[in-house]
């Protein structure tokens, strides 16, 4: 019987996998990608698609065709949990899939928990995909008047997010919105202060509110309520609270990191199952904890493409070395950024367009591979 590889989600860091499925399934192996969306979308430019300087083809992958053209089985599902003795997947909606390498890309998610269940007003900053569904609302809004608009968070998807409604309600020419963030402890406060002050002073001018010290205890449809009982109403929400890794792991009873992540060797392999293997968001990389960004499960692309293919085929693995201090640019919307490497930080249009451009050219490499099949 041919062995199987079951790729959990079609993430950043399984790319070069399904850009090599023709050449693994010509090898005789059977490939299964399982993930909820018939696309994948690139985060980077998330917030530029709510900010409408993106369309969603812009930013999107098509997964399910990439995995179907090669000869893969694509399964429309999400995954719910693993047994990892019996080596099988079992998704959301019941199915069983039964591996003998598994490789899990499955993100992370915002947790909702301040949320009573689901409001139609009030998105999470991911899924990416959903930001579009946001940015449509957003409009109608817009054009019905003075509105408020609430960003729970205080990192950098949160400055992304506000600025970039800030852009999209400016191209709309109509009354401008009311724009608060609200931050646990300060503004970018994991950041330099070279950084922090160049993205405040930035949003501080377009008139985003900025709450600093300002822990959300609960949302409610129609406000936010604070750790401090002041209440602010708002139109519409946004949840930008910091990720987590998917939560898989954890229910599947496999070893977790502090964060709940898949525990992962230098190999990027589960710790205790050698078959069972995981990049991007959701693992917890062992020797080094990651910071949750894009850069890094794109730098792990080769090494899982090597070390899923070496544990199918008995060969040896590869490490994973995380890599140099990685540059970021943070699209603050109206065409301004805020890029640091290194020492190096400055603000304004030219950060903006270094990003669109790195941006644009990753996501045609990416697509790329949908063209060529
Ligand atoms: C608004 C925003 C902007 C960001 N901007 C940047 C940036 O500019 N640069 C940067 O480096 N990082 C950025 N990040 C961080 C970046 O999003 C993540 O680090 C990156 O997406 C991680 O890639 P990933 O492939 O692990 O996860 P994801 O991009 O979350 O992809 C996971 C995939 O798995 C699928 N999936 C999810 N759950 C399941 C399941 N249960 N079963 C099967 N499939 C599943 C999803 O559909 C998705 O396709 C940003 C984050 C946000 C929220």
């Amino acid at each position: 019987m041919k062995k199987h590889l079951v790729l959990v989600g079609g993430g950043h860091a399984h790319m070069m996998i399904l850009d090599n499925l023709k050449q693994i399934i010509e090898k005789g192996f059977k490939v299964t990608v399982i993930g909820p969306c018939d696309h994948h979308y690139y985060s980077g430019m998330g917030p530029g698609m709510l900010g409408g300087t993106y369309t969603r083809e812009d930013i999107r992958f098509a997964t399910k065709d990439v995995v179907t053209k090669q000869g893969g089985t694509f399964v429309l599902d999400r995954v719910a949990r693993l047994d990892p003795k019996a080596r099988e997947v079992y998704t959301e909606s019941g199915e069983k899939v039964k591996y003998d390498v598994v490789c899990c890309n499955a993100g992370s998610y915002i947790p909702m928990d301040t949320v009573p269940g689901q409001l139609d007003n009030t998105y999470p900053v991911k899924p990416i995909e959903k930001l579009w569904e946001a940015a449509e609302k957003l409009k109608a809004l817009f054009k019905s008047g003075e509105t408020r608009v609430s960003v729970v968070g205080g990192g950098p998807s949160s400055a992304e997010v506000a600025g970039n409604v800030w852009q999209l309600a400016k191209e709309m020419k109509g009354p401008m919105p009311e724009i608060r963030i609200f931050a646990r402890s300060r503004l970018m406060s994991g950041f330099p202060e070279s950084v922090r002050s160049r993205v405040f002073s930035i949003l501080k001018k377009r008139g985003i509110h900025i709450h600093e010290q300002a822990p959300v205890k609960e949302v409610t449809r129609d406000s936010i309520l604070l750790d401090s009982g002041r209440t602010f109403d708002s139109d519409f929400i946004f949840m930008a609270p910091g990720v987590r890794p998917s939560t898989i792991f954890e229910v599947s009873g496999l070893p977790v990191g502090p964060d709940k992540g898949l525990l992962v060797n230098t190999y990027l392999q589960s710790v205790e199952y050698p078959e069972i293997f995981g990049g991007g968001d959701c693992i917890y990389f062992q020797d080094q904890p990651l910071n949750k960004v894009g850069v890094y499960a794109v730098r792990e692309n080769p090494v899982l493409l090597h070390n899923v293919m070496a544990s199918l085929e008995g060969k040896a693995l590869v490490e994973f070395h995380p890599g140099p201090e990685y540059l970021l640019i943070f699209n603050l919307g109206g065409g301004a950024g805020v890029l640091k490497k290194k020492g190096l930080v400055f603000g304004g249009r030219l950060a903006f367009i270094i990003k669109d451009y790195i941006d644009r050219k990753f996501m045609k490499s990416f697509q790329a591979i949908e063209k060529t099949l």
